[in-house]
């Protein structure tokens, strides 16, 4: 094996969806598509299927230090992608595995629910989350209403959630797949006061496993070494792609097609 010409490799710390819509599978369909090598460490474990949520355990803290000494002990690691965490414990898990990973871009997926409304985490994992892991992360994707949650804003707009959350976070993409406009529109706020509005059509339908595919990309394309809106922009229109070419392989949602 030549480590010189390996793809970069991508950490990702979330949990398994057996559907296979979303969480891990998502994560290393994705970062295949990047060109990227997913070293996927399972937090969680979860019983659903493409309509929703039945159950989640969430694993020991032990077992997942474990699975990410082994990869950083092996693999050089260019980016981090976080997905389901599942609980406080778990989040200040991350933090310490980040510790160990100075410098290396961290994107924060902050799930709470599944695309179909069930709960994987209580509302403390998003303030746990906020408090202590979006400061060392280089950027979160949450949706509306993950961020209205984050910032405690139960009605709050994008741009109030990222004025209560930017002090928290270097940079911040809001995503507007959950309203019903005509258009969906993705909101990136930066600390040094920067903006940017990506619109792009809304496709009918609802879909599992589209914010696992955006965040995945995103740190696959920052650990290729892509600049950060650049990386949101080809992370966003990847995206859209998988989500135009979705399909329905059960009863219920859309899972986007990423390979
Ligand atoms: N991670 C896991 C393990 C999941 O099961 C889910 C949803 O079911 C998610 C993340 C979030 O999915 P989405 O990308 O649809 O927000």
């Amino acid at each position: 094996m030549n480590r010189h010409n390996s793809r970069p490799v991508v950490l990702c710390l979330s949990g398994h969806d057996p559907s296979g819509g979303a969480g891990l599978q998502a994560d290393i369909e994705a970062l295949l598509a990047q060109g990227c090598h997913a070293a996927p460490a399972v937090t969680a474990l979860t019983v659903q299927d493409t309509v929703n949520v039945a159950d989640f355990r969430v694993l020991d803290r032990e077992w997942v230090l474990a699975q990410a000494h082994a990869i950083i002990a092996d693999l050089p690691v260019a980016a981090v992608k976080l997905g389901m965490l599942g609980s406080v414990q778990m989040v200040d898990t991350v933090v310490e595995i980040m510790q160990l990973l100075p410098g290396i871009p961290l994107v924060c997926d902050p799930v709470l629910r599944a695309g179909g409304g069930g709960s994987l985490g209580k509302d403390d994992v998003g303030y746990a989350m906020r408090e202590r892991l979006l400061p060392v992360a280089a950027i979160a994707t949450p949706n509306l209403p993950e961020a209205r949650i984050l910032a405690e804003l139960p009605n709050g707009t994008a741009d109030e959630c990222a004025e209560k959350l930017l002090p928290k976070i270097q940079h911040l993409l809001i995503t507007g797949g959950h309203g019903d406009e005509s258009e969906v529109h993705n909101r990136l706020y930066s600390r040094d006061g920067s903006r940017h509005t990506f619109t792009c059509q809304r496709l009918p339908g609802s879909y599992h496993g589209s914010g696992c595919t955006l965040a995945s990309t995103l740190a696959g394309r920052l650990a290729l070494g892509e600049e950060l809106s650049s990386a949101v922009r080809s992370a966003l229109d990847y995206t859209w792609r998988t989500l135009r070419d979705a399909e329905q392989p059960g009863r219920g949602q859309f899972v986007p097609r990423r390979l």
